[in-house]
């Protein structure tokens, strides 16, 4: 699973994308592996949308019920986002996914740093809600800065499910 904008799809707040182009990017494209989704979209937000961030904790926690997704002007999201998490964890289910290649850093979808709910550009460690969701369901995220890691995680994967395959 992968993170639509960072295939080039216009879907950032922002109308942005966030494309990052990589030599395995582009294999996994041709191997026809890549499942993308932005939950945000998929959480009925639309295409340009007021930026958000995480208030009160991590993804985890607004999952819990413990924190919120908030914009700037104090409008609570959070519904969206819970929708948008629910929505990649029932495709990751549908297709079989191990592994996701989330974008780092947004509220739905960083797995290694998340916006402290500030609104001041201020990183702190942390996971979005939908990076959260997947990994509580034991699927491996991973940034677009750990594209190697997600190699090899596929790789020791794929070598598990080949040796427990049955003889012929
Ligand atoms: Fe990209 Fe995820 Fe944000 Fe959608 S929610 S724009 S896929 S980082």
């Amino acid at each position: 699973m992968i993170s639509a904008c960072l295939l080039g799809q216009r879907v950032r707040f922002d109308g942005a994308a966030a494309q990052v182009e990589d030599e395995l990017l582009t294999r996994w494209i041709e191997e026809g592996r890549l499942v993308a989704i932005c939950p945000e979209v998929s959480g009925g937000l639309p295409v340009p949308r007021p930026s958000a961030e995480l208030r009160g904790g991590s993804g985890a926690d607004a999952l819990d019920g413990r924190s919120l997704v908030v914009t700037a002007s104090n409008t609570d999201v959070s519904e969206h986002f819970l929708a948008g998490a629910r929505a990649a964890l029932e495709l990751a289910q549908r297709h079989r996914i191990r592994v996701a290649v989330l974008k780092d850093r947004s509220p739905s979808c960083g797995s290694l740093q998340i916006y402290d709910g500030s609104f001041t550009r201020t990183r702190i460690g942390g996971e979005g809600v939908t990076a959260a969701l997947l990994r509580r369901s034991g699927i491996r995220v991973f940034s677009e800065a750990e594209l190697p890691a997600a190699a090899a995680a596929l790789a020791e994967l794929e070598s598990a499910l080949s040796g427990a395959a049955p003889r012929r």
